[in-house]
């Protein structure tokens, strides 16, 4: 007889909350000394004590949006108007939450001679965040290519610091694109198409044996595996996180 691994459940604290998108927030939470995870995983949090509540309950889970050499942890969200997340906005900092995980397998692989392709829509960067940051961090020697798609420049969080990477990581790649900057107040001149096959063909040329790793709302990991699948990756090959719920 086989039992589920149970996850470790765990105390912690708000310390820090910030806008780092329109309509999307970063949250920081004190990480207990003992709390360890790899880069890629993600928590399920409950609000402690909520000074408001609805049928979806107390508790969501999230990637961890940093990597296991930073010092605290963060998350990050689109800010829907739920009970939830109108309590995550306006708690006082020190507020407790509940923290149970690390749990997931959306790891980099060990094989270094292997590429990794990350695929994100929006608030989906937030395991890649994590993985990219520790991988510069530990000078992996993975080739990584990381293509992040948004709406418009105010839609993407993370996106300079992602781009900074690219001086810390010379195995490193991002693929930014912005698929509506006709609604943006800024400029843009990199990619401006969805992440499709013609895409990572023009970006994949030299990427050796490609491991693909895709993260976001169930809609769009289904719709850019559906695409991956069609241009012959197989399926071994895929490592996916739906982020249900959106
Ligand atoms: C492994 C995993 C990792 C995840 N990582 C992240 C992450 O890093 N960041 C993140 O933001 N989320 C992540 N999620 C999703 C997260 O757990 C929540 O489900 C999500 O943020 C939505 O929560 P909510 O409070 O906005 O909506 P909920 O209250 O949970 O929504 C409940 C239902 O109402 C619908 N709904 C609610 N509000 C709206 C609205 N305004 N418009 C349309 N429909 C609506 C939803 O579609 C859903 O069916 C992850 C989920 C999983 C399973």
């Amino acid at each position: 007889m086989t039992t589920a691994a149970v996850a470790p459940v765990t105390e912690s604290r708000l310390i820090g909350r910030e806008e780092v998108a329109e309509r999307t927030m970063a949250f920081r939470f004190y990480r207990p000394l003992d709390w360890t995870f790899q880069a890629g995983q993600f928590l399920d949090m409950t609000l402690l004590d909520p000074s408001e509540t609805d049928a979806e309950g107390n508790t969501r889970s999230f990637s961890i949006a940093s990597a296991p050499y930073e010092d605290t942890l963060m998350v990050a969200t689109r800010m829907r108007d739920t009970a939830f997340k109108r309590v995550l906005r306006s708690m006082p900092l020190g507020s407790p939450v509940k923290l149970e995980g690390p749990s997931g397998d959306l790891t980099l692989h060990s094989d270094v001679s292997r590429a990794a392709v990350f695929l994100a829509g929006g608030i989906g960067i937030t395991p890649f965040r994590s993985i990219v940051s520790q991988a510069a961090k530990d000078k992996r020697a993975h080739r990584i290519f990381l293509f992040y798609s948004n709406r418009r420049l105010e839609d993407a969080p993370f996106l300079d610091e992602l781009q900074a990477l690219e001086h810390e990581n010379p195995n490193y790649k991002l693929i930014a694109s912005m698929t509506d900057m006709t609604k943006s107040h800024r400029t843009w001149r990199g990619e401006t198409g969805l992440i499709d096959k013609e895409m990572l063909a023009s970006h994949l040329k030299d990427a050796v044996s490609p491991i693909y790793y895709i993260a976001g709302p169930p809609e769009m990991v289904k719709g850019l595996g559906t695409m991956i699948h069609d241009i012959g990756v197989d399926d071994a090959d895929v490592r996916a996180e739906e982020f249900s719920g959106y």
